[in-house]
């Protein structure tokens, strides 16, 4: 519950970055693909090529393939250093509803990123952290095709927070991105101003009681 106390400001400063992003990509899109080029670096030859013949096929591919970077969110005060490296957090006699995890890891342009690091943690299906050992936390690396599973339960809830899975997710020798995954048809969601439908995981109920999710992380790369 002491998530709040120190999150505000970081997180409001995050999403006003992305919007002037995606701001500047739709207007440079539609109406100055030129000026919107000059941002990125080494494009300057494309740029040239359109001051003759205007905003080409090729220019508006380019702009719309470079997709957005997965949000950022607050670390929350649970988190532990050196937890295990294994794919399943579930160990003899947790109770909850068995949820595997899947995506992929990608970078701006949409390919896969491998040996990208993911470390999750979470609360237990009673919302409590394990703040001596490493129960519920647990670190892998995406595989060739940037893909990843990771074997939990659905988390339990606990005061002032809605459902939700945290992660740190690093693609090799770039900058961590700190996150957290929530779920959708909460009814916290609406009252947790940490809660950002970008970050909500596809679920599947499955036949055998337990739930599937999917959700794909895009990150910068160095
Ligand atoms: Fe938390």
């Amino acid at each position: 519950m002491t998530h709040h106390a120190s999150r505000m400001q970081p997180h409001r400063l995050v999403r006003l970055g992305l919007g002037i992003i995606a701001a500047s990509a739709v207007f440079g899109t539609a109406v100055a693909p030129a000026a919107f080029a000059q941002t990125l670096p080494g494009q300057s030859t494309s740029v040239a090529a359109q001051t003759d013949t205007g905003l080409s096929p090729t220019t508006v591919g380019q702009t719309t393939s470079v997709q957005a970077l997965t949000l950022a969110e607050t670390e929350g005060p649970y988190y532990k250093t050196n937890s295990p490296e294994t794919s399943s957090l579930v160990q003899p006699g947790l109770q909850g509803t068995v949820l595997t995890l899947t995506g992929q890891v990608l970078d701006q342009g949409g390919q896969p990123v491998a040996h990208a690091l993911l470390d999750f943690w979470q609360a237990d299906a009673g919302g409590a952290y394990d703040n001596t050992g490493y129960t519920l936390r647990g670190h892998q690396y995406t595989d060739a095709n940037g893909s990843y599973t990771v074997t939990t339960v659905v988390p339990g809830l606990y005061p002032g927070r809605t459902r939700h899975i945290h992660v740190k997710v690093q693609a090799p020798s770039s900058s961590v991105l700190t996150t957290q995954l929530f779920f959708p048809g909460e009814a916290g969601n609406s009252r947790d101003s940490i809660f950002d439908p970008s970050l909500l995981l596809n679920i599947t109920n499955n036949a055998d009681g337990t739930q599937s999710a999917t959700f794909n992380f895009v990150v910068a790369t160095a």
